[in-house]
């Protein structure tokens, strides 16, 4: 394990600046879902948390979507305490990897106090990557895997609305909540998200004028105690940024403007959002607080 205090190298304000993203919030920010595990994170990933410390994003939740980046997850969340945190689960798109020694594996990482959330887990019906009853079956499976270890559940849903609806609702009164992570969907699968009693996380896809448009309208709409915000890092790269990194690789570093873009879009100053947004993660993950101000 590397220590963030012995590092000679560049301090969080020079590695903030290599890559800036606009101002740093007032309120710190949580990135609710990074895939920090993601190899494209190998070369530099101290340095992605050193630049995302600065720019105020304090904590991280580091997505699991399969069990070895579940283990990869909760090993980047044991090497930063306080600072990472993780989930366990498996994606729909590897469904047929959710054997019982897959669930038993997954059960123990659940036991972990660092694992905050079940997933991601859900249904994916726009790629399918794996065949749709593998996919309602793990689906299944690790609700009832959430219900048991009483962990709120990150989920995933991708042209599958009405199936997933439907096995969610059934596990629903045993859950303890759980996130609609990366939201894209239309008016209707958002209040029935709400109905139910999810939370939303907003991505950078709000940043894209061509296909997220909607989006901007729809965020108001979220009551702030349920408005999550994530990178989905390395995925879906603002699309607005100015400039935009070489390597177009996401990184939390640029969860600040998405943030800003969020708090536009529903009229709030952006430490008002980013206030509420990390209240809401801490609420619903069970994140202890940290010193903003305090040194990597
Ligand atoms: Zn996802």
């Amino acid at each position: 394990m590397m220590s963030d205090n012995d590092s000679t190298g560049p301090g969080p304000a020079a590695l903030a600046r290599q890559a800036p993203s606009g101002p740093r919030p007032a309120a710190p920010l949580i990135d609710i879902g990074i895939n920090l595990a993601h190899d494209s994170y190998d070369a530099d990933r101290d340095s992605v948390i050193a630049r995302a410390a600065a720019a105020g994003v304090v904590q991280m939740i580091v997505t699991g979507s399969c069990a070895a980046s579940s283990r990869a997850a909760l090993s980047l969340a044991r090497q930063h305490p306080g600072r990472l945190f993780a989930t366990a689960g498996v994606h729909p798109h590897h469904a047929t990897e959710v054997t019982a020694a897959a669930l038993a594996e997954l059960t123990e990482l659940t036991r972990e106090p660092q694992v905050v959330a079940v997933g991601e887990c859900g249904l994916d019906y726009y790629r399918n990557y794996s065949p749709h009853e593998a996919q309602r079956q793990a689906f299944h499976r690790q609700l009832e895997l959430a219900a048991r270890c009483g962990k709120p559940v990150f989920l995933h849903q991708r042209d599958s609305h009405a199936d997933f609806i439907a096995i969610l609702r059934e596990h629903w009164p045993a859950l303890t909540g759980g996130v609609a992570h990366c939201f894209t969907g239309g008016a209707a699968e958002l209040e029935c998200y709400l109905e139910l009693g999810l939370a939303i996380g907003i991505t950078g896809w709000i940043c894209d004028e061509r296909r997220g448009a909607h989006l901007l309208e729809l965020v108001r709409r979220i009551p702030a105690e349920r408005l999550l915000l994530e990178t989905d890092g390395p995925y879906l790269l603002p699309r607005d940024l100015q400039p935009k990194p070489p390597s177009r690789r996401n990184e939390p570093v640029y969860l600040p403007h998405i943030a800003a873009v969020v708090a536009g879009a529903r009229g709030e100053p952006a430490e008002a959002l980013a206030r509420a947004s990390t209240e809401a993660a801490r609420r619903l993950f069970h994140i202890p607080g940290i010193d903003f101000n305090k040194s990597l």
